[in-house]
């Protein structure tokens, strides 16, 4: 550990990870633009391929740069360890890659980022598994949705589109009585917000090209363990619990114990599939999340003070944004996300489609971006775009129906916010 995992978290997000370069002395974590390691002789490189010492052999297995990122996002996560991937839609095949095999499936929340809609709908078919969609608010359904191939459970914390707050705690009553691991996308929450692994989630994943990165720069993902799993308890896990023959035999919960899903994840997962983050993309992450929490506190405020304003604006239908006293998830903020509902929500707008599609093209601060997560404020039409291709019930059900919009609110003045919003509205609704 270069920082002691009980600091606070704005000293966490600047230094876990990260020490001072040991060749050089370098303060900053230098960009380690390599793909292969020397190694110290032949029985190093022996003892490297063979698991039995940790070390860097090729970058598409680990590299410095992305290994201090994924320390500090596992120590603000409170995880025992973390692989980090080219994208968040990379994160989430490596997440279910060493717990699904054919026929196996993952019950995931109707409430999920289009993109996430139909990777599970369609592409994940293609190796065989399958994905039950159900609504978390009710919880008998989420129950009842568990067979015997289930595998795993998978929601957001705070779910794309429109913000709703997922119940942790009530969902990973359920997958712990299953047995079957819960993963959380944390990406609109970020750690900062909401710490998914103290309210009973396995693993947490992350887009982190959103908020993490803060900027819009680069793309990313993440896959944190929690560490908390016995993937030996039953035979559900054999990925993890028997013996891997590339391996010469060796079973990764008996070796590793608490790190057997991130040695997993990068001695099969990254070597096999190759879905590497690359030590640029890991720098810009890094120079991100150390200012996180500065970033997220602001971002929450602007956008309590955009959707008031918003739901109380006439030529609005409703504002789904948790952090509204009149919102249905309002109760669920201090116990999931005691430091605010995110930033993250829809607005329906009178008007219908039509009056969505003309405030998109009316305004001026706002970039009409398929993103979130920006500093600078977003907006999408989502039925039009990121959820083009669900069909109108999973456009409802995903709370991204025609006559909706998606902001994203940046960390700009609230009061610029929404002067455009006004001018913008005036026009889509006149
Ligand atoms: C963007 C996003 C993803 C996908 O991440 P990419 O980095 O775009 O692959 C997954 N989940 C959520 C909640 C997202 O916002």
């Amino acid at each position: 550990m270069s920082a002691d995992p009980t600091y606070g978290f704005d000293t966490l997000q600047i230094h876990a990870g990260a020490r001072p370069d040991p060749a050089t002395g370098a303060r900053q974590v230098p960009i380690y633009q390599t793909t292969a390691y020397v190694f110290r002789d032949a029985d190093h490189a022996a003892a490297l391929f063979n698991l039995q010492e940790v070390g860097y052999i090729y970058s598409r297995l680990t590299n410095p740069t992305v290994a201090a990122l994924q320390e500090r996002i596992a120590t603000l996560e409170g995880g025992a360890g973390a692989v980090c991937c080219s994208s968040g839609h990379a994160a989430q095949i490596m997440a279910l890659f060493p717990l699904m095999s054919p026929g196996m499936n993952v019950i995931a929340s109707s409430r999920l980022y289009g993109g996430t809609v139909t990777q599970f709908s369609q592409t994940i078919k293609r190796f065989g598994w399958s994905a039950t969609f159900v609504d978390f608010d009710d919880h008998d359904a989420v129950k009842a949705a568990i067979d015997d191939n289930t595998r795993a459970v998978f929601c957001e914390a705070i779910a794309n589109p429109g913000g709703h707050i997922t119940d942790l705690d009530a969902i990973s009553a359920i997958s712990d009585e299953a047995g079957i691991p819960l993963i959380v996308d944390n990406t609109s929450a970020t750690p900062y917000l909401c710490r998914p692994i103290e309210h009973g989630a396995t693993l947490v994943v992350h887009s982190t090209t959103k908020y993490l990165t803060g900027n819009g720069t680069v793309t990313g993902g993440c896959v944190v363990d929690s560490g908390k799993f016995d993937w030996a308890a039953n035979d559900k896990f054999p990925s993890l619990s028997e013996p891997e023959p590339a391996y010469h035999g060796l079973k990764f919960a008996e070796t590793f114990g608490p790190l057997a899903f991130t040695f997993h994840g990068i001695a099969i997962g990254l070597r096999d599939l190759g879905m590497t983050m690359n030590p640029q993309a890991a720098h810009y992450t890094l120079m991100g999340i150390e200012t996180l929490s500065l970033r997220m506190d602001r971002h929450v405020e602007n956008a309590m003070k955009v959707a008031k304003w918003l739901e109380d604006d006439p030529r609005t239908d409703y504002v789904t944004y948790a952090g509204l006293p009149s919102s249905p998830y309002a109760k669920l903020v201090p116990k999931i996300c005691p430091k605010g509902a995110g930033a993250l929500f829809t607005v329906a707008v009178k008007g219908g489609y039509d009056a969505c599609v003309k405030l998109v093209d009316s305004l001026e601060i706002f970039s009409h971006v398929a993103n979130l997560g920006d500093t600078r404020s977003l907006i999408i039409h989502s039925a039009s775009t990121t959820h083009r291709q669900l069909t109108a019930e999973q456009q409802e059900a995903a709370g991204a129906g025609p006559g909706i919009v998606r902001l994203s609110i940046g960390i700009e003045d609230a009061d610029d916010l929404i002067a455009d919003l006004d001018q913008a509205l005036a026009k889509a609704t006149a």
